[in-house]
């Protein structure tokens, strides 16, 4: 079974809140703040971050948010649309 959690470079599970494991922490020099990341690793990260909320909402964990829903344009435009008239 897909792991919920794994290194988003080499696939290897890893710990809650981590992106990547120890080896390639490492070997790609990236044991820094997420903003000192080069933009690969920061995309690599971004593909990450979806498919571990894919996997929560397949298995019908709660949606915290209506930004992680990705429902936030729908819901802003429809009362935007009542408020101008
Ligand atoms: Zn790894």
């Amino acid at each position: 079974m897909e792991p919920d959690r794994q290194c988003m470079i080499c696939g290897l599970p890893v710990n809650n809140g981590a992106w990547l494991c120890i080896a390639c922490e490492r070997a790609y020099g990236l044991a820094i703040a997420f903003a000192g990341w080069p933009d690969w690793a920061k995309a690599l990260k971004d593909d990450e971050q979806k498919r571990r909320r894919r996997i929560a909402r397949y298995r019908g964990f709660t949606v915290l948010s209506y930004e992680e829903a990705g429902i936030e344009d729908l819901v802003y435009s429809g009362a935007d649309d009542s408020l101008a008239g």
